[in-house]
């Protein structure tokens, strides 16, 4: 069975195409090679079933998925041909696109940049990755609508909800917006809300789960448990839920509960919470970046990934509700601090990359993440945080959307974060400490290991197969002069 997408890009454009490491991305390399004009693009696309569409001088390229309509590549081929760029502000999606229009090169990311699109300018044209660590270290000339990518790769990200035009003949590049996070707030009457925020999410479910076979990553919280209710609602074929636990932690009741309640085909996958430490090079190689706060989240999940039996496999997660719900500050009890921290975070997720398809892909899945659908988080953005938080309960709005899908102690139950449920956290500190390391130095030296896998696996292209995380570890606390956070 193949990856339904289109997931990687590596693509020289009037240059070559990056000469760094291979793509961290499992699945079938394909030979792209076109020409429009005097342009010609080449390089591969992982894996390349749909990710494609040519017609006279317009070629479009796209990593991932849209969901305005069937189609993928074909789809934003036509809508450009009707509305150029302004497509970008129409279509939604899950995606990444290069868009060669004649003598004009487009780079875009969705609104969210939920797929990384890393770019180099260079003599005589463009080098474009869906990776960094596709890029041997060199530099770019500057580009609007772009940041740099920490470590030594020095290459420039296409920041989210933008696209970047590039004259290939010469002259200024530009870059137009095409989403930004809403910063004003709407009062609706609650009954409205609730029933505004079930379409919402039911439509980002369904929009989600293809024709076929669908897994849901499944806590038990309410936000992946509403995720498997709706799926398994739509769902064409099998629903799977799996939980993943370690000897630190697990939340297999609570997952379980759920699981029976919708009738899925339920697993439990237990690890050793050490192992869940020692993907650490798998997490970083995945999401190209230093956040150690970020990287304990997303550590669980990339184990998980890779632990999953008989892939290819569509993977839906509940991951993200809590940044427009607040979900994070459940302890907050006035609504100005919940409204400030949200806009805060909705200001700031650009570059972190938690939802970056090589997440899943590194095992060969293609994950997707519907509260960051656009219309949805659009929507949980903008609401009243009195929306958010009412009658002393976190998520409110999202609680009732739901409630009449789910048992009632999982419409109650207090969110607890992946990192703490499975133990990460806790066993990643007390390796630490176990190494003699004070207590006040275990955030700086969590940073410091991040940052040395990254020069590692990303600057240099070094394979996490083979990286030793307990020897950084080790080296880290011997070798390295830590700073109090
Ligand atoms: P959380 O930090 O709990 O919000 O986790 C984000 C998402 O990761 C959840 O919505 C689930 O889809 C998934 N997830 C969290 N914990 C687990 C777990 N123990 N097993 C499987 N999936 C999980
Ligand atoms: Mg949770």
């Amino acid at each position: 069975m193949a990856t339904p997408v289109t997931v990687g890009l590596r693509l020289g454009i009037g240059a070559a195409p990056p000469s760094g490491a291979a793509l961290a991305i499992a699945g079938e390399r394909v030979p792209v090679q076109i020409t429009a004009g005097p342009t010609t693009l080449r390089g591969e696309a992982v894996p390349g079933d749909t990710g494609v569409a040519v017609e006279g001088g317009l070629a479009v390229l796209l990593a991932g998925e849209l969901h305005s309509g069937p189609g993928g590549a074909q789809l934003l081929l036509q809508t450009w041909q009707r509305y150029g760029p302004a497509a970008l502000r129409l279509l939604q999606g899950r995606f990444a696109a290069v868009v060669l229009d004649g003598d004009r090169l487009t780079l875009a990311t969705d609104h969210a940049g939920s797929v990384p699109l890393y770019v180099r300018a260079v003599e005589g044209g463009l080098q474009v990755a869906t990776e960094a660590k596709a890029f041997a270290a060199g530099r770019s000339a500057a580009l609007p609508g772009t940041a740099p990518v920490p470590g030594p790769a020095g290459v420039l990200r296409v920041r989210a909800g933008t696209a970047v035009t590039v004259p290939l003949g010469g002259g200024p590049a530009a870059a137009i917006r095409t989403w930004r996070p809403p910063e004003h707030r709407e009062a609706l009457p609650p009954d409205q809300a609730v029933t505004r925020v079930r379409e919402a999410l039911e439509a980002a479910v369904s929009s989600r789960i293809g024709d076929g076979d669908v897994t849901v990553v499944l806590s038990g919280g309410i936000d992946s448990s509403a995720v498997a209710a709706l799926a398994r609602r739509h769902a064409r074929g099998t629903v799977t839920t799996v939980s993943l636990g370690t000897d630190a932690g697990d939340e297999f009741d609570a997952a379980r509960l759920v699981a029976d309640h919708l009738g899925t085909r339920h697993e439990e996958l237990r690890v050793r919470s050490e192992d869940v430490v020692g993907a650490l090079a798998w997490a970083v190689a995945a999401t190209e970046i230093v956040d150690a706060d970020v990287l304990e989240y997303l550590l669980p999940l990339v184990v998980l990934h890779r632990a999953l039996p008989a892939g290819p496999r569509r993977v839906l997660t509940g991951y993200g509700a809590d940044i427009p719900l607040g979900g994070m500050h459940r302890t907050e009890r006035s609504l100005a601090p919940l409204d400030a921290v949200i806009a805060e975070d909705m200001a700031t997720f650009d570059g972190l990359n938690e939802m970056s398809p090589v997440i899943g892909a590194v095992a060969g899945h293609w994950t997707t993440h519907p509260y960051w659908d656009r219309t949805l988080l659009d929507l949980l953005v903008r609401l009243d945080p009195g929306l958010k938080r009412r009658e002393g309960i976190d998520k409110w709005v999202l609680r009732r959307a739901v409630a009449d899908l789910l048992p009632e102690k999982t419409v109650r139950r207090p969110k607890l974060g992946i990192h703490e449920g499975s133990g990460t956290t806790s066993t990643w500190t007390a390796m630490l400490r176990a190494e003699g390391l004070p207590a006040e130095l275990v955030a700086a030296a969590k940073g410091a290991m991040a940052t040395a896998i990254h020069a590692r696996v990303v600057g240099l292209g070094e394979s996490p197969e083979g990286l030793d995380v307990g020897e950084v570890l080790r080296g880290t606390v011997a070798g390295k002069r830590l700073v109090a956070r």
